[in-house]
Protein backbone atom coordinates (compact mmCIF):
# COMPACT_ATOMS: atom_id res chain seq x y z
CA UNK A 1 0.00 0.00 0.00
CA UNK A 2 2.86 2.38 0.47
CA UNK A 3 4.31 1.78 -2.39
CA UNK A 4 0.68 2.25 -4.37
CA UNK A 5 0.48 5.43 -2.47
CA UNK A 6 4.46 6.71 -3.53
CA UNK A 7 3.01 5.79 -7.15
CA UNK A 8 0.23 8.36 -6.68
CA UNK A 9 1.96 11.33 -4.84
CA UNK A 10 5.04 11.55 -6.21
CA UNK A 11 4.58 13.08 -9.58
CA UNK A 12 3.26 16.68 -9.84
CA UNK A 13 0.03 17.63 -11.26
CA UNK A 14 1.89 19.21 -13.82
CA UNK A 15 4.11 16.44 -15.40
CA UNK A 16 1.07 13.82 -15.02
CA UNK A 17 -1.49 16.52 -16.74
CA UNK A 18 1.69 16.87 -19.26
CA UNK A 19 2.22 13.07 -20.00
CA UNK A 20 -2.04 12.40 -20.77
CA UNK A 21 -1.89 15.33 -23.46
CA UNK A 22 1.08 14.76 -25.25
CA UNK A 23 1.07 11.17 -24.89
CA UNK A 24 -2.31 11.41 -26.92
CA UNK A 25 -1.46 13.63 -29.10
CA UNK A 26 1.29 11.28 -29.80
CA UNK A 27 -0.85 8.36 -30.31
CA UNK A 28 -2.22 10.41 -32.87
CA UNK A 29 0.59 11.10 -34.68
CA UNK A 30 2.17 7.67 -34.39
CA UNK A 31 -0.80 6.23 -35.99
CA UNK A 32 -0.28 8.60 -39.19
CA UNK A 33 3.75 8.02 -39.24
CA UNK A 34 2.98 4.63 -39.05
CA UNK A 35 0.06 4.36 -42.25
CA UNK A 36 2.54 6.37 -43.87
CA UNK A 37 5.54 4.92 -43.29
CA UNK A 38 7.15 8.24 -42.06
CA UNK A 39 9.47 8.25 -39.12
CA UNK A 40 10.48 11.59 -39.44
CA UNK A 41 6.57 12.69 -38.27
CA UNK A 42 6.55 10.70 -35.64
CA UNK A 43 10.23 11.50 -34.37
CA UNK A 44 9.93 14.67 -32.32
CA UNK A 45 6.92 13.30 -30.57
CA UNK A 46 8.90 10.25 -29.38
CA UNK A 47 11.72 13.09 -28.54
CA UNK A 48 9.09 14.44 -25.86
CA UNK A 49 7.53 11.44 -24.21
CA UNK A 50 10.70 9.65 -23.97
CA UNK A 51 11.74 13.02 -22.16
CA UNK A 52 8.62 13.23 -19.88
CA UNK A 53 8.92 9.50 -19.45
CA UNK A 54 12.45 10.15 -17.93
CA UNK A 55 11.25 12.91 -15.80
CA UNK A 56 8.48 10.28 -14.19
CA UNK A 57 11.33 8.24 -13.44
CA UNK A 58 13.64 10.66 -11.61
CA UNK A 59 10.20 11.63 -9.66
CA UNK A 60 10.07 8.15 -8.81
CA UNK A 61 13.25 7.98 -8.05
CA UNK A 62 15.96 5.03 -8.69
CA UNK A 63 15.75 2.16 -7.22
CA UNK A 64 18.39 0.48 -4.84
CA UNK A 65 21.22 -1.06 -7.27
CA UNK A 66 18.92 -0.35 -10.12
CA UNK A 67 19.13 2.26 -12.65
CA UNK A 68 16.41 4.96 -14.10
CA UNK A 69 14.84 2.49 -16.35
CA UNK A 70 14.34 0.61 -13.21
CA UNK A 71 11.80 3.19 -12.49
CA UNK A 72 9.78 2.70 -15.69
CA UNK A 73 9.85 -1.02 -15.21
CA UNK A 74 8.33 -1.02 -11.96
CA UNK A 75 5.10 0.71 -12.78
CA UNK A 76 4.33 -2.95 -14.71
CA UNK A 77 7.16 -5.43 -12.99
CA UNK A 78 7.22 -4.02 -9.34
CA UNK A 79 10.43 -5.22 -7.78
CA UNK A 80 12.27 -5.71 -11.27
CA UNK A 81 15.73 -4.44 -12.35
CA UNK A 82 16.54 -4.25 -16.17
CA UNK A 83 20.32 -5.77 -14.99
CA UNK A 84 18.49 -8.92 -14.10
CA UNK A 85 16.32 -9.26 -16.96
CA UNK A 86 19.54 -8.41 -19.35
CA UNK A 87 21.03 -11.62 -17.61
CA UNK A 88 18.53 -13.67 -18.43
CA UNK A 89 17.40 -12.25 -21.93
CA UNK A 90 21.03 -12.46 -23.36
CA UNK A 91 21.72 -16.35 -22.92
CA UNK A 92 17.91 -16.86 -24.45
CA UNK A 93 18.53 -14.13 -27.07
CA UNK A 94 21.31 -16.28 -28.14
CA UNK A 95 20.21 -19.72 -27.99
CA UNK A 96 16.87 -18.62 -29.56
CA UNK A 97 18.87 -16.91 -32.74
CA UNK A 98 20.33 -20.26 -33.28
CA UNK A 99 17.51 -22.50 -32.45
CA UNK A 100 15.24 -20.75 -34.98
CA UNK A 101 18.59 -20.17 -37.48
CA UNK A 102 18.91 -24.11 -37.27
CA UNK A 103 15.33 -24.67 -38.10
CA UNK A 104 14.35 -22.71 -40.22
CA UNK A 105 17.90 -23.57 -42.80
CA UNK A 106 17.87 -27.39 -41.92
CA UNK A 107 14.51 -28.55 -40.91
CA UNK A 108 11.16 -29.33 -43.07
CA UNK A 109 8.55 -26.42 -42.44
CA UNK A 110 5.21 -27.95 -41.10
CA UNK A 111 1.89 -27.70 -43.18
CA UNK A 112 -0.41 -25.21 -42.74
CA UNK A 113 -2.89 -25.96 -44.13
CA UNK A 114 -5.01 -27.34 -41.71
CA UNK A 115 -5.12 -23.81 -40.00
CA UNK A 116 -6.53 -22.71 -43.35
CA UNK A 117 -10.06 -24.00 -43.32
CA UNK A 118 -13.24 -21.84 -43.70
CA UNK A 119 -14.80 -21.39 -40.44
CA UNK A 120 -17.75 -18.66 -39.77
CA UNK A 121 -17.55 -16.92 -36.68
CA UNK A 122 -20.65 -18.47 -34.55
CA UNK A 123 -19.28 -22.16 -34.46
CA UNK A 124 -15.96 -20.64 -33.64
CA UNK A 125 -17.33 -19.02 -30.73
CA UNK A 126 -19.03 -21.95 -29.93
CA UNK A 127 -16.02 -23.72 -30.05
CA UNK A 128 -14.14 -20.95 -27.79
CA UNK A 129 -17.03 -20.79 -25.60
CA UNK A 130 -16.58 -24.88 -25.19
CA UNK A 131 -12.89 -24.86 -24.46
CA UNK A 132 -12.78 -22.38 -21.71
CA UNK A 133 -15.74 -24.22 -20.17
CA UNK A 134 -13.39 -26.60 -19.97
CA UNK A 135 -10.46 -25.31 -18.90
CA UNK A 136 -12.16 -24.04 -16.04
CA UNK A 137 -13.39 -20.13 -16.97
CA UNK A 138 -16.31 -19.80 -14.33
CA UNK A 139 -19.03 -18.46 -17.07
CA UNK A 140 -21.35 -17.42 -14.52
CA UNK A 141 -18.58 -14.78 -13.59
CA UNK A 142 -17.20 -14.05 -16.77
CA UNK A 143 -18.48 -13.72 -19.95
CA UNK A 144 -16.51 -13.64 -23.85
CA UNK A 145 -17.17 -10.94 -26.32
CA UNK A 146 -15.82 -9.54 -29.37
CA UNK A 147 -13.80 -6.45 -29.99
CA UNK A 148 -10.94 -5.61 -32.49
CA UNK A 149 -8.52 -5.69 -29.77
CA UNK A 150 -8.49 -8.88 -27.65
CA UNK A 151 -8.60 -8.06 -23.38
CA UNK A 152 -9.19 -9.43 -20.05
CA UNK A 153 -10.44 -7.42 -17.74
CA UNK A 154 -11.44 -7.97 -14.19
CA UNK A 155 -13.95 -5.64 -13.83
CA UNK A 156 -14.61 -6.31 -10.03
CA UNK A 157 -15.19 -9.40 -7.84
CA UNK A 158 -17.43 -11.94 -9.79
CA UNK A 159 -17.19 -9.88 -13.34
CA UNK A 160 -14.27 -10.91 -15.67
CA UNK A 161 -14.91 -10.29 -18.85
CA UNK A 162 -12.89 -11.59 -22.05
CA UNK A 163 -12.80 -10.49 -25.42
CA UNK A 164 -11.68 -12.20 -29.12
CA UNK A 165 -11.55 -11.49 -32.61
CA UNK A 166 -12.94 -14.19 -35.06
CA UNK A 167 -11.35 -14.75 -38.44
CA UNK A 168 -12.65 -16.73 -40.72
CA UNK A 169 -9.63 -17.48 -43.18
CA UNK A 170 -7.97 -19.18 -39.43
CA UNK A 171 -9.69 -20.73 -36.83
CA UNK A 172 -6.51 -20.36 -34.67
CA UNK A 173 -6.45 -16.50 -33.82
CA UNK A 174 -9.42 -16.67 -32.61
CA UNK A 175 -8.95 -19.53 -30.71
CA UNK A 176 -5.20 -18.75 -29.17
CA UNK A 177 -6.28 -15.40 -28.49
CA UNK A 178 -9.51 -16.55 -26.62
CA UNK A 179 -7.39 -18.83 -24.44
CA UNK A 180 -4.72 -16.51 -23.94
CA UNK A 181 -7.46 -13.93 -22.70
CA UNK A 182 -9.29 -17.31 -20.46
CA UNK A 183 -5.73 -17.11 -18.87
CA UNK A 184 -5.40 -13.90 -17.80
CA UNK A 185 -9.05 -14.46 -16.56
CA UNK A 186 -8.52 -17.36 -14.73
CA UNK A 187 -6.02 -15.53 -12.93
CA UNK A 188 -8.51 -12.90 -12.14
CA UNK A 189 -11.27 -15.10 -11.09
CA UNK A 190 -8.44 -16.69 -8.54
CA UNK A 191 -7.67 -13.81 -6.66
CA UNK A 192 -9.35 -13.31 -3.56
CA UNK A 193 -10.90 -10.63 -4.30
CA UNK A 194 -14.37 -11.23 -1.94
CA UNK A 195 -11.96 -10.47 0.99
CA UNK A 196 -9.56 -8.47 -0.06
CA UNK A 197 -11.06 -6.08 -3.60
CA UNK A 198 -9.27 -3.10 -4.01
CA UNK A 199 -6.06 -3.83 -1.96
CA UNK A 200 -2.57 -5.51 -2.87
CA UNK A 201 -3.36 -8.76 -1.63
CA UNK A 202 -6.67 -8.98 -4.31
CA UNK A 203 -4.47 -7.76 -6.86
CA UNK A 204 -1.85 -9.10 -9.77
CA UNK A 205 1.50 -9.24 -8.64
CA UNK A 206 3.00 -7.64 -12.17
CA UNK A 207 2.52 -7.73 -15.57
CA UNK A 208 4.95 -10.53 -16.33
CA UNK A 209 3.25 -12.94 -13.90
CA UNK A 210 -0.24 -11.97 -15.64
CA UNK A 211 1.24 -13.23 -18.79
CA UNK A 212 3.11 -16.09 -17.42
CA UNK A 213 -0.68 -17.21 -16.59
CA UNK A 214 -2.09 -16.46 -20.55
CA UNK A 215 0.82 -18.00 -21.95
CA UNK A 216 0.49 -20.88 -20.12
CA UNK A 217 -2.69 -22.03 -21.03
CA UNK A 218 -2.69 -20.49 -24.37
CA UNK A 219 0.92 -22.22 -25.90
CA UNK A 220 2.18 -24.87 -22.71
CA UNK A 221 -1.24 -26.12 -22.74
CA UNK A 222 -2.58 -25.14 -26.05
CA UNK A 223 0.08 -26.18 -28.26
CA UNK A 224 0.47 -29.17 -26.97
CA UNK A 225 -0.31 -32.34 -28.62
CA UNK A 226 -2.69 -33.47 -25.63
CA UNK A 227 -4.35 -30.96 -26.12
CA UNK A 228 -5.21 -31.82 -29.77
CA UNK A 229 -5.67 -35.45 -28.96
CA UNK A 230 -8.78 -34.11 -26.67
CA UNK A 231 -9.84 -31.20 -28.67
CA UNK A 232 -9.79 -32.28 -32.39
CA UNK A 233 -12.74 -34.47 -32.21
CA UNK A 234 -15.00 -31.80 -30.54
CA UNK A 235 -13.70 -28.67 -32.91
CA UNK A 236 -14.44 -31.18 -36.02
CA UNK A 237 -18.14 -31.60 -34.20
CA UNK A 238 -18.64 -28.34 -33.72
CA UNK A 239 -16.69 -26.28 -36.55
CA UNK A 240 -17.69 -28.71 -39.23
CA UNK A 241 -16.53 -30.75 -41.82
CA UNK A 242 -13.23 -28.44 -43.19
CA UNK A 243 -11.29 -30.03 -40.14
CA UNK A 244 -12.28 -33.52 -40.67
CA UNK A 245 -9.40 -34.98 -42.79
CA UNK A 246 -6.80 -33.35 -40.45
CA UNK A 247 -5.43 -35.22 -37.95
CA UNK A 248 -3.85 -34.67 -34.40
CA UNK A 249 -0.31 -34.93 -35.73
CA UNK A 250 -1.72 -32.42 -38.35
CA UNK A 251 -2.48 -29.77 -35.98
CA UNK A 252 0.11 -30.41 -33.46
CA UNK A 253 2.60 -29.48 -36.00
CA UNK A 254 0.73 -26.47 -37.79
CA UNK A 255 0.43 -25.07 -34.44
CA UNK A 256 3.82 -25.26 -33.50
CA UNK A 257 5.64 -23.91 -37.10
CA UNK A 258 8.36 -21.25 -36.81
CA UNK A 259 8.65 -18.43 -38.96
CA UNK A 260 10.84 -15.39 -39.39
CA UNK A 261 8.65 -12.20 -39.66
CA UNK A 262 8.51 -8.76 -38.93
CA UNK A 263 5.53 -8.04 -36.86
CA UNK A 264 5.76 -8.91 -32.89
CA UNK A 265 1.94 -9.50 -32.26
CA UNK A 266 1.89 -11.82 -35.47
CA UNK A 267 5.28 -13.86 -34.25
CA UNK A 268 4.86 -17.32 -33.10
CA UNK A 269 5.87 -19.33 -29.78
CA UNK A 270 9.42 -18.88 -30.36
CA UNK A 271 10.30 -15.88 -32.24
CA UNK A 272 7.93 -13.95 -30.53
CA UNK A 273 10.86 -13.61 -27.73
CA UNK A 274 13.24 -12.29 -29.90
CA UNK A 275 10.90 -9.14 -31.32
CA UNK A 276 10.77 -8.47 -27.22
CA UNK A 277 14.24 -8.59 -26.37
CA UNK A 278 15.17 -6.25 -29.39
CA UNK A 279 12.49 -3.48 -27.63
CA UNK A 280 14.06 -4.16 -24.37
CA UNK A 281 17.40 -3.58 -25.62
CA UNK A 282 16.57 -0.66 -27.20
CA UNK A 283 14.09 1.47 -24.94
CA UNK A 284 16.72 0.83 -22.36
CA UNK A 285 19.45 2.35 -24.46
CA UNK A 286 17.24 4.99 -25.07
CA UNK A 287 16.58 5.70 -21.32
CA UNK A 288 20.19 5.57 -20.46
CA UNK A 289 20.61 8.15 -23.53
CA UNK A 290 22.74 5.64 -25.44
CA UNK A 291 20.78 5.80 -28.08
CA UNK A 292 19.35 9.10 -29.68
CA UNK A 293 15.78 8.49 -31.14
CA UNK A 294 16.56 9.42 -34.58
CA UNK A 295 18.92 6.55 -34.40
CA UNK A 296 16.29 4.30 -33.79
CA UNK A 297 14.86 3.30 -37.40
CA UNK A 298 18.66 2.05 -37.91
CA UNK A 299 19.14 0.48 -34.46
CA UNK A 300 16.40 -1.50 -34.94
CA UNK A 301 17.31 -2.74 -38.24
CA UNK A 302 20.63 -3.60 -37.20
CA UNK A 303 19.91 -5.41 -34.69
CA UNK A 304 16.65 -7.14 -36.07
CA UNK A 305 19.09 -8.83 -39.10
CA UNK A 306 21.24 -9.66 -36.06
CA UNK A 307 18.44 -11.47 -34.65
CA UNK A 308 16.32 -13.11 -36.75
CA UNK A 309 18.29 -13.16 -40.23
CA UNK A 310 16.47 -11.33 -42.07
CA UNK A 311 16.35 -7.03 -43.51
CA UNK A 312 13.29 -5.14 -42.11
CA UNK A 313 11.93 -3.61 -45.65
CA UNK A 314 10.51 -0.74 -43.73
CA UNK A 315 9.96 1.21 -40.82
CA UNK A 316 5.90 0.40 -40.91
CA UNK A 317 7.03 -3.30 -40.42
CA UNK A 318 10.35 -1.94 -38.40
CA UNK A 319 10.23 0.71 -35.14
CA UNK A 320 7.06 2.00 -35.99
CA UNK A 321 4.91 -0.74 -36.13
CA UNK A 322 4.24 -0.98 -32.11
CA UNK A 323 1.86 1.65 -29.95
CA UNK A 324 3.30 1.41 -26.66
CA UNK A 325 6.04 4.12 -26.50
CA UNK A 326 3.79 6.82 -28.33
CA UNK A 327 1.60 6.78 -24.82
CA UNK A 328 4.89 6.39 -22.85
CA UNK A 329 5.14 2.85 -22.53
CA UNK A 330 8.81 2.04 -21.58
CA UNK A 331 9.65 -0.99 -19.47
CA UNK A 332 6.65 -2.57 -20.54
CA UNK A 333 7.71 -4.82 -23.25
CA UNK A 334 10.15 -7.13 -21.33
CA UNK A 335 7.18 -8.27 -19.21
CA UNK A 336 5.73 -10.11 -22.52
CA UNK A 337 8.91 -12.56 -22.55
CA UNK A 338 8.72 -12.37 -19.10
CA UNK A 339 5.64 -14.14 -18.79
CA UNK A 340 6.80 -16.58 -21.19
CA UNK A 341 9.71 -17.17 -18.59
CA UNK A 342 7.97 -17.36 -15.61
CA UNK A 343 5.30 -19.78 -17.39
CA UNK A 344 8.39 -22.09 -18.55
CA UNK A 345 9.32 -22.82 -14.86
CA UNK A 346 6.41 -23.14 -13.16
CA UNK A 347 5.26 -25.49 -16.29
CA UNK A 348 8.71 -28.05 -14.70
CA UNK A 349 7.31 -27.74 -11.49
CA UNK A 350 3.93 -28.10 -12.48
CA UNK A 351 4.87 -31.57 -14.27
CA UNK A 352 6.58 -32.65 -11.51
CA UNK A 353 4.13 -32.37 -9.40
CA UNK A 354 0.75 -33.90 -11.05
CA UNK A 355 2.91 -36.31 -12.55
CA UNK A 356 0.17 -37.42 -15.07
CA UNK A 357 -0.50 -34.18 -16.11
CA UNK A 358 -0.10 -34.78 -19.69
CA UNK A 359 -2.54 -37.78 -19.77
CA UNK A 360 -5.16 -35.74 -17.78
CA UNK A 361 -4.41 -32.86 -20.61
CA UNK A 362 -5.44 -35.37 -23.36
CA UNK A 363 -8.79 -36.18 -21.68
CA UNK A 364 -9.35 -33.04 -21.44
CA UNK A 365 -9.18 -32.74 -17.82
CA UNK A 366 -7.70 -29.65 -16.36
CA UNK A 367 -8.77 -29.13 -12.94
CA UNK A 368 -5.94 -30.45 -11.11
CA UNK A 369 -3.42 -27.89 -13.49
CA UNK A 370 -5.96 -25.01 -12.39
CA UNK A 371 -6.18 -25.87 -8.60
CA UNK A 372 -2.47 -25.79 -8.56
CA UNK A 373 -2.23 -22.65 -9.80
CA UNK A 374 -4.78 -21.36 -7.63
CA UNK A 375 -3.00 -22.59 -4.36
CA UNK A 376 0.57 -21.43 -5.65
CA UNK A 377 0.14 -18.02 -7.60
CA UNK A 378 -3.46 -16.76 -7.69
CA UNK A 379 -4.57 -17.53 -3.99
CA UNK A 380 -1.35 -15.13 -3.09
CA UNK A 381 -2.48 -11.77 -4.52
CA UNK A 382 0.43 -9.30 -4.44
CA UNK A 383 1.98 -11.58 -0.93
CA UNK A 384 5.19 -11.96 -2.85
CA UNK A 385 6.89 -10.11 -5.97
CA UNK A 386 7.54 -12.09 -8.95
CA UNK A 387 11.15 -13.10 -8.26
CA UNK A 388 9.91 -14.08 -5.01
CA UNK A 389 7.27 -16.08 -5.77
CA UNK A 390 9.40 -17.88 -8.65
CA UNK A 391 11.81 -18.86 -6.00
CA UNK A 392 9.19 -20.20 -3.69
CA UNK A 393 7.76 -22.31 -5.91
CA UNK A 394 10.90 -23.70 -8.29
CA UNK A 395 13.17 -23.25 -5.74
CA UNK A 396 15.33 -21.10 -8.27
CA UNK A 397 15.64 -17.69 -9.64
CA UNK A 398 14.51 -17.31 -12.87
CA UNK A 399 16.54 -18.93 -15.88
CA UNK A 400 16.48 -18.92 -19.29
CA UNK A 401 16.74 -22.84 -19.22
CA UNK A 402 13.41 -23.69 -18.62
CA UNK A 403 11.93 -21.93 -21.48
CA UNK A 404 14.72 -23.25 -24.13
CA UNK A 405 14.15 -26.60 -22.58
CA UNK A 406 10.09 -26.33 -23.60
CA UNK A 407 10.84 -24.86 -27.13
CA UNK A 408 13.75 -27.20 -28.43
CA UNK A 409 12.23 -29.78 -27.11
CA UNK A 410 8.94 -29.25 -28.49
CA UNK A 411 10.29 -27.65 -32.03
CA UNK A 412 13.07 -29.45 -32.77
CA UNK A 413 10.92 -33.21 -33.21
CA UNK A 414 8.59 -30.93 -35.18
CA UNK A 415 11.50 -29.72 -37.45
CA UNK A 416 13.50 -32.62 -37.76
CA UNK A 417 16.60 -31.40 -36.70
ZN1 LIG B 1 -1.65 -11.17 -22.34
Amino acid sequence: MRRAYDKKTKLPTALVAELAKVGSQAQEAWKEARENNDFPAFEPWLEKMLDLSKQKAECYGVPEGGELYDALLDDYEPGGRAREIEAVFTPLGERLSALVKDLLDNGTTPSKEPLTCKIDATKQNTFGNFVINALGFDMQAGRLDVTTHPFCSGIAPGDTRLTTRYRDEKFTDALYGTMHECGHGLYEQGLPKGDHFGEPLGDSISLGIHESQSRMWENFVGRSREFWEWALPHAQEMMGSGLDRFGVEDLYRATNSVERSYIRVEADEATYNLHVMLRFGIERAMVRGDLAVNDLPGAWNERFEQMLGVKVPDDRRGCLQDVHWSFGLLGYFPTYTLGNLYAAQFWEKINEDIPDLSSQMSKGEFGALLSWLRTHIHEHGQRYRAGELCERITGKALSADPLMRHLEGKLRPVYGV
